[in-house]
This record gives C-alpha cells, structure tokens and sequence, in this order.
C-alpha cells in the first residue's frame, strides 16, 4: 500500500476530511475480512450479531465520549446533517407553535429554511451584516419558542460559539463540525446532531444525541423515517443504517477514546490553533477574516493583505504537501481546517511556509 506516500500528505480539507491513519488502515482490513468472519463488512447483513455489536458499540462511544446522561438515545442516520435540518421542526415544533434560529452562515441558514417550510421562525440574531466574520451575542430567545436552534461551528466562516447560549426552551445544536472536538455538558441539550465527516468518520453517517423525553410532544404526524422516536425505538435499523460509515465512526471514536477523549482532543486542538492564528496575527502578509474572540479551532479562515501574492503562495504551500486550505468561495483567501485527526506537525508545516513566504516577499 501507498502509505508512505499518504502520511506525506498535510490533509487542511473542510470535509470529508483527515481521519487517524491506523483507523484507516483497520478500515481498509474490515473491507477485505471483518474480524475473522470470512464477510466483509459491507457484505454482511446489518442485522448479523458482528455488525449489531458495531453499532452497539459506536452508539456506546458516543454518550462515553460526551459525558451523556442517563436516558440519552443515539441514533445513526443517512441524510446527512442536511436531513437533521428537515427532521428537527418535525420533530420538536408543534403546528402552530414557533422555532427561534441564531443565523450564523450558510449552514444555518439552511437549517432555517427548513424550519420556515414547517412553521413559525423566529430569527433572534445574525451575522449576515458582516459576512458571518462574527458570532451574535446578547440575544433572547423567546420564551414561548417550541425549541431554540444554533451551530456551534461556522465551518465556513470560520466562527464557533465559545460559550454556548443559555436557553429555557430546548436547546438544539448542529455541531457537525466540532462534535468531540471539546466537552460539551449534554444535559443542557435536548438534541446534538451532525454529519460525521469532519471529526467523527467518512460521509453517509449522521449522528443524533438526544433526551428522549423530549420527543413526542408536538401532536404531528410524522412519517416513520422523519420520526427520531422510531429510530431510536428500532436501534438505527428502522432501515438499513449506513453500515460502513457507522463502522468507521465507531474505529474514529475508539481512537479518541484511547488518545485520552474530548478532554485531550481539545487541549490538542487548542494548541494548533493558536500556532497557526499567532502566526497569522504575528505576519502582515496575512489577516484573519473573523471577530478574534470567536475564531474557530476547526477552521481558521485568512486572507493575503495583497491578493496578487495568492499565486506564488499557493505554489509554495503545494509544493510542501500541503492540501485542501483554499477557502471557500463566499470567504475567498484560505481556509486551514484542523480537526482532531490532524497532527500539530501539519500545522507546523503550514506555519514554516508562512514564515518563508514572508520573508522572501516581506
Ligand atoms: C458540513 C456541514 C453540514 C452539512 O452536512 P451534510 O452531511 O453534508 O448534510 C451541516 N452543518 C455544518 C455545521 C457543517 O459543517
């Protein structure tokens, strides 16, 4: 296998992104044999006792991972966040009620458009007059909203909450992009959900944390596949769940786990942002493009100070290995995402380039 040539590579991509080199090896294993059952593990019924114990296993790792209270239900769907966006005013907002919604980038905005296709949405705040270079603050959510909605990391914009919001009404947050990349205490929740490919596993998996007492309140009539009730009540097997990528979920969260869990992932994450955003702060050549005190650990978004250099720049950070770091079309510059997966030395990497861009044309 090409596995030298791999680790060579500085893999910044936003999503699908990196995931631990020896969870894609075992991945790459179970492919061909699945722990000495002659099948593979996408040959075999999702209803077999081996591929049960994963999903067991990966819906267990999850609460561990997250501190979870009692009670707590995990659920593996297809879909993508996307669908959570549909699901969610399905299964919290009552006919007639109302939903509050923090806009804090393009995937906000789409959880909001679902919402406003069901019912009543209240928008309590937005960064939308400044690019989404900020997150909102101070605001109130309405008391008499069925649940209030946010995201906890503008993968895009490069923003994330560093305080979540305090709500009374049930809290629910897309955290599809920072899941496991800090503790977070559940029990303010009454929903968690996001897609796994940016810190959790490979695109088709998507997961839902969720009290379950909360569910069931709002006298709609959902189809079963919208019904979080009835996929939790079948154990993500109300149809076949994305068996691969909740396989690969599982190996990622065993990963976390012995690396020493959220607490580590964070002290970790900490430490390479602020090498990379010193380094942007300490070089006039480039800007960050967010509010500081609510960049995102994630994904930290700049710009040039002179946008003619970005050809010579881009030919320097492509030549050390270094991948995935344009930014996205709405923000333009660069977009370094770091997630769990991502060793400091990649940083480092992008870092030495930094420097010695800057001091050949400085
Ligand atoms: C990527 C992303 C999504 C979209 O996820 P899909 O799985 O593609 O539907 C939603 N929310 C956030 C915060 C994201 O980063």
């Amino acid at each position: 296998m090409s596995t030298a040539t791999k680790v060579n590579v500085h893999n910044f991509s936003a999503g699908p992104c990196i995931l631990p080199q020896e969870v894609l090896r075992k991945a790459a294993e179970s492919i061909v044999e699945f722990e000495n059952t002659g099948l593979s593990i996408i040959e075999m019924s999702h209803r077999s006792k081996p591929f049960e114990g994963v999903m067991v296993k990966a819906q267990q790792l999850v609460k561990e991972l997250l501190g979870a209270p009692e009670g707590y239900q995990v659920v593996f769907l297809g879909g993508g966040a996307s669908m959570g966006f549909h699901m969610i005013p399905q299964n919290y907002l009552r006919p007639g009620g109302k939903s509050a919604y923090v806009h804090t980038g393009e995937w906000a905005g789409r959880a909001i458009k679902e919402a406003k296709l069901a019912g009543e949405t209240v928008v309590v705040a937005s960064s939308e007059d400044k690019n989404f270079s900020y997150i909102p603050k101070g605001f109130e959510v309405p008391a008499d909203a069925d649940y209030f909605h946010f995201t906890s990391n503008n993968t895009i914009f490069g923003t994330q909450y560093k305080a979540f919001p305090k709500s009374t009404v049930p809290l629910i947050c897309d955290m599809s992009s920072d899941i496991f990349s800090r503790p977070v205490n559940v029990a303010d929740f009454a929903l968690i959900y996001g897609g796994a490919q940016k810190n959790m596993g490979p695109a088709g998996a998507t997961v839902y944390l969720f009290d379950p007492a909360q569910l069931g309140r709002t006298g709609r009539k959902l189809s079963p596949m919208m019904d979080l009730a009835n996929h939790a009540a079948k154990e993500s097997m109300y149809n076949t769940p994305p068996v691969y990528a909740v396989y690969v979920s599982m190996l990622t969260m065993q990963w976390m786990k012995d690396q020493g869990g959220v607490k580590e992932m964070e002290r970790r994450n900490a430490a390479k942002a602020k090498l990379l955003y010193d380094t942007i702060d300490r070089l006039p050549m480039f800007k960050g493009t967010t509010a500081v005190e609510d960049r995102s650990m994630m994904n930290a978004t700049f710009v040039m100070t002179d946008a003619a250099l970005e050809p010579s720049f881009d030919a320097l950070w492509k030549a050390a290995g270094i991948s995935g770091i344009r930014g996205h079309r709405s923000v333009g510059g660069y977009r370094a995402s770091m997630y769990n997966a991502l060793p400091i030395e990649s940083v480092q990497v992008l870092v030495d380039v930094m420097e010695e861009f800057s001091k050949k044309n400085g």
